[in-house]
């Protein structure tokens, strides 16, 4: 049922009532005058979206009305009915714009043909503003999917804006938050609307106007609005402009977007504000995205320059700290021998101390060569039964202070692999250590190698306290460590898993762990065949 609602005009009585019986029967709410001037009046009280009329009416025709109508309803659908005599009129009134003509006498059936014509083409032309109205929005996502820079992107806004609107200028220009500094701006067009910041305080007033209300400001004609842009208009040449705030969020617009027409007549038409607006809104959030984007971009830059300074110091501080380390150890290992009790007691916590000090200093710079790239695989056949034995047996006094168990399982038959032999036993000792620190007194350790694949897979399980399920990545994070430094039972960086990592995938194996709270850890890597 159409719910479309008609104004019926004609000066001949019965044509009306005819019009009307036809046109309500079909479910058009219908209202009838009988001249030109009660058109006008009675369109201005209520909204129509069809007017039929008579072309010859006393006093104001038909056409005249209608354009009248259009004026203050651009959208109303307008339909002529005629009599014989006037199809010059009707020729006129097509020319016009108006969408259909029904010759008097008609049928019912003609009428009713006549008006949903009309409405039809009328739903054609509106569909065919809306995609008008999509296609610079499709230009603009193109844009927006292709840069990143904030510079061209406002040129090309400017430019699909432009030519959107059919204006003869676009300016868009991002603004400092007390708006008061244009920080960059991108014009199209002749470039006189660039003036509007040498046009000098009237100029500024507009932009924060709008900047700070957040609404749109439509200008048509140099004397509107109370003649309040009239000087600033004629300063730029220009007769009507539309000033649109550009935001991410509503109340905080981050520039503005304005569009110009110099020629009087050539004003802007219904659908340009919205469209405008639309635009400003896509084009707030990709310019906003250029900026986070550089941003990001500026503090990665930094944090590269902080960690390759960071770098430069653990190499720097690590080598100093070697020599007198080494010093120290030697001339401890020299008293050792000599003292007896107490002393000698007290010498060998010396030692001790300064061996870990010296396994932090390797932990140190095996991640700094991990981390600049200077780490390189040396491959060499190995047995893997030799370098399990090699490491556990270093580790083994450790595990006995703790009366831990050590237990290996190789297959008897296993193939010798290829692999870094200094870098494989840092892999194990380091998971031989964190086994050892993390298993309670009197647990067990168990250290297997398969063939698994083409890959050979060696694993290190412990009866530990298990690591919660959503840590298991992060374990083997630079520093990451699961207690809390200040409340920590165990010693450690937390650099230790980190090299483990880095070394395994060096030379092509992943590593991973498997645990289950309360029962202990499994940790595993694999050593590639090829
Ligand atoms: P750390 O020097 O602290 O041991 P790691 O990088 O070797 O550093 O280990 C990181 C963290 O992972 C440890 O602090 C610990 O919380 C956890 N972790 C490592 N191995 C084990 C394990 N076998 N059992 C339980 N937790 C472990």
């Amino acid at each position: 049922m159409p719910r479309e609602r008609i104004l019926i005009a004609d000066d001949e009585k019965d044509i009306r009532d005819l019009c009307a019986r036809v046109l309500s029967a079909e479910g058009y709410q219908v209202r009838c005058v009988e001249n030109g001037l009660r058109v006008v009046e009675v369109a201005r009280q209520e909204p129509f979206d069809i007017l039929l009329t008579d072309i010859l009416m006393p006093g104001l025709g038909g056409l005249e009305a209608a354009q009248a109508v259009q004026e203050f309803a651009p959208d109303i659908v307008c339909v002529v009915i005629t009599g014989h005599g006037t199809m010059d009129m009707v020729i006129e009134a097509l020319k016009l714009g108006f969408y259909e003509f029904v010759a008097k006498p008609f049928t019912p059936d003609e009428l009713i043909r006549a008006v949903s014509h009309a409405l039809e083409r009328e739903h054609l032309r509106r569909e065919n503003v809306r995609l008008k109205a999509l296609l610079p929005l499709f230009e603009l996502n193109k844009v927006f999917m292709s840069t990143v820079d904030v510079q061209p992107l406002l040129q090309q806004v400017a430019e699909v804006a432009r030519q959107a609107v059919r204006a003869d200028h676009a300016l868009l220009a991002l603004l400092d938050a007390g708006c008061n500094r244009v920080l960059t701006r991108a014009a199209s067009g002749p470039l006189l609307l660039d003036s509007l910041w040498a046009v000098g305080e009237q100029g500024w007033r507009l932009a924060r106007q709008v900047m700070q209300s957040g609404r749109q400001l439509v200008v048509q004609g140099r004397d509107d609005q109370d003649g309040a842009f009239a000087d600033l208009m004629s300063a730029l040449g220009i007769h009507s402009f539309i000033v649109t705030p550009l935001a991410v969020r509503k109340d905080r617009p981050v520039g503005i977007l304005v569009v110009s027409r110099d020629t009087e007549g050539d004003a802007f038409t219904g659908g340009d504000p919205e469209l405008l607006a639309v635009l400003s809104g896509q084009a707030a959030i990709a310019i906003e995205n250029a900026r986070l984007f550089e941003e990001t971009q500026r503090a990665y830059q930094e944090l590269r320059q902080l960690d390759q300074m960071k770098s430069e110091f653990i190499n720097i501080a690590a080598h100093e700290l070697r020599t007198p380390l080494a010093i120290l150890m030697g001339h401890a290992d020299l008293l050792e021998s000599e003292l007896e009790g107490d002393l000698r007691e007290r010498v060998q916590i010396i030692t001790r101390n300064a061996m870990r000090l010296r396994d932090l200093i390797k932990e140190m710079l095996d991640l700094r060569q991990l981390e600049t790239g200077e780490a390189r695989v040396h491959l060499e056949e190995l047995s893997v039964q030799q370098a399990i034995d090699e490491a556990v047996l270093d580790m083994a006094s450790l595990a006995r202070a703790k009366d831990q168990i050590i237990e290996t399982h190789v297959p008897a038959g296993l193939e010798p692999v290829r692999a870094d032999p200094q870098k494989l036993y840092i892999v194990l000792s380091n998971l031989l250590s964190n086994a050892i620190k993390f298993t309670p007194p009197g647990g067990r350790i168990r250290v297997q190698a398969l063939e698994r694949g083409d890959a050979v897979q060696i694993s290190v399980q412990d009866t530990g306290p298990g690591i919660p399920h959503h840590l298991h990545d992060k374990i083997f994070d630079r520093f990451y460590q699961v207690e809390k430094s200040l409340t920590r039972a165990h010693e450690g960086m937390g650099l230790g898993l980190s090299i483990v990592k880095g070394m395994v995938e060096l030379w092509g194996g992943q590593v991973w762990v498997e645990s289950e709270m309360g029962k202990g850890s499994t940790f595993s890597f694999t050593i590639p065949r090829e």
